[in-house]
């Protein structure tokens, strides 16, 4: 079978039909890391053993003619903030370089249930602080589509790896965008359930009451068979939901005949660029060529939903990363004298500046005195967006915007000013902020050749309907839109010489080295 960028239902289907082998799958995926990852630097962590013992142990279950699951065989990549038994959790940080959870987390465990095999964990912003993956400890993922640019983040080793075949499927983790906002600067569709729909055990938390679970995929039907194995209630996680709608993949029907759908005019004005307005609208009217109901109409306070969105997101991130103070996980400072001064060493040092600057402004936000002016504020904008929504969606069964205003940074371009960076995500938060599903597809190329991104937002619960849009869309765009990069920008990155990178592979290799204490 021809491997390469096959999906992963054409995958588990041939490992079913004894066309290929789980094995031969991962030993496929290897080799493709084998070539790319020096470029790409996807990954934090790969266990080439474990990931090919593991691909034994499901073809060995299908061989006996068990039920192996509907991804058997799949080779998957996890996002290196949630949490897969046996190999370490570094959430691209150097505070816990040297961490190794005694679990998995809860989505991983259904994932592997399912017969996915997890191929190793990919590289993010650290703490899932950022919208490029740059603020990574262990150096920047590169773009597969373009190595001079940023992949997105903070899911962006996640969405490479989907795009330049280093892994069938993949997990992110969403707060703010991080799972639609990657795939869109990657070319693939990644999706962020409602709150709730994904059981948050064992992810390492950012903002809590914001975070979501979601996969990354080369297509809305991989999109919808991963969802529908990790959406449940979970015992371990009181925010999880018990939904009986969760046979996602149902939902994959191509027709939106009478489906109504909005399009915010505000979210179409200044800072937008062109090319990505331009193909996002087309998609729109493509969708309105097949009898749905497009129209524009008004959404307030989009203007806030940024502020809102970082009070709220570095607040609750202040109070998480408390934990990390150098006693109970990871890197502890060796030299302090007591306690106080371990503390304060151990955070000066184990946190990269983003990560800082996060808990500084959490911390500020929340301090007696302007509590009431900055946090409790941003809690009323929330809940002022939130029935923003609500009323949309009366008239909606979905609504098309942008997922990011440009296509993929240039290396280095936003890091030097973060606050444009956090404008960025204008489009992607307010999903968050009130809780709502939405999925990223891809809808074109610019003219430098990088992936353009469409979101598609949905009321709570309303996963299916996202899909049948999404999936509608995409089978009349099949052609257009090639599922991974295409052949040549491969070969063309291999040319590419990158000593920097190799530094920075040598970096890791020396955090994860054992006896280095994590530093
Ligand atoms: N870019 C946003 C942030 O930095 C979103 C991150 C996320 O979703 N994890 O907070």
């Amino acid at each position: 079978m021809e491997m390469g960028f096959a999906t992963a239902v054409e995958l588990a289907t041939a490992i079913q039909q004894g066309k290929t082998t789980a094995v031969e799958a991962m030993e496929a995926v290897l080799a493709r890391i084998g070539e790319t990852e020096e470029l790409y630097n996807c990954y934090v962590t790969v266990d080439r053993e474990r990931a090919l013992q593991k691909a034994e142990a499901v073809q060995k279950r299908i061989q006996a003619g068990e039920p192996a699951g509907p991804l058997a065989g799949v080779p998957v990549a996890i996002k290196d903030n949630l949490h897969v038994a046996g190999l370490p959790t570094t959430c691209s940080s150097r505070i816990l370089a040297s961490y190794r959870p005694t679990f998995s987390a809860e989505a991983v465990r259904r994932l592997e249930q399912a017969g996915a095999v997890v191929v190793g964990k990919t590289n993010m912003d650290e703490f899932a602080m950022g919208s490029t993956t740059e603020t990574s400890a262990w150096g920047v993922t590169r773009n597969p589509w373009n190595p001079g640019h940023v992949p997105g983040g903070s899911s962006g080793g996640s969405a490479a790896a989907v795009a330049a075949g280093e892994c069938f499927l993949a997990l992110g983790s969403d707060t703010g965008g991080s799972v639609r906002q990657p795939a869109s600067h990657c070319g693939v569709v990644g999706m962020k359930p409602t709150y709730g729909t994904v059981s948050r055990y064992g992810l390492v938390a950012y903002g809590s009451s914001l975070d979501q679970v979601g996969p990354l995929a080369r297509t809305v039907e991989d999109c919808a068979a991963v969802l529908e194995v990790i959406a449940a209630r979970d015992e371990k996680d009181s925010t999880s939901l018990a939904r009986e709608d969760t046979d996602f993949t149902k939902a994959l029907v191509q027709d939106v005949q009478g489906m109504r759908i909005g399009i915010p005019r505000d979210y179409f004005g200044q800072g937008l660029d062109e090319e990505v307005k331009e193909a996002v609208l087309e998609a729109a009217a493509l969708l309105g060529q097949q009898g749905a109901l497009v129209e524009e109409f008004d959404l307030d306070l989009v203007d806030y939903a940024v502020p809102a969105y970082y009070t709220i997101a570095a607040a609750e991130a202040s109070s998480n990363l408390e934990r990390f103070d150098g006693v109970k996980y990871g890197y502890r400072a060796a030299e302090a004298e007591e306690l106080h001064q371990m503390y304060k060493r151990t955070r000066s040092r184990g946190f990269g500046p983003e990560v800082k600057r996060r808990i500084m402004l959490g911390s500020f936000v929340l301090s007696a005195g302007y509590y009431d002016a900055y946090y409790l504020k941003a809690l009323k904008v929330k809940a002022m967006i939130k029935a923003a929504f609500d009323q949309a969606f009366a008239r909606y069964d979905c609504i098309v915007s942008p997922v990011a205003p440009t296509t993929a940074p240039g290396l280095g371009e936003s890091l030097q000013d973060p606050l444009r960076m956090y404008l960025g995500d204008i489009y992607t938060v307010s999903a968050n902020l009130a809780g709502l599903p939405a999925i990223s597809l891809p809808c074109g190329v610019d003219q430098k050749g990088l992936p353009i991104g469409l979101q598609l937002m949905g009321d709570c619960f309303q996963e299916k309907k996202l899909l049948r849009v999404a999936y509608t869309y995409g089978q009349l765009t099949q052609d257009k839109m090639p599922a991974g990069i295409p052949g040549q920008f491969v070969q063309g990155a291999k040319t590419v010489s990158c000593p920097k990178d190799q530094i920075e592979k040598a970096a890791v290799a020396e955090a994860h080295a054992p006896g280095k204490g994590g530093m």
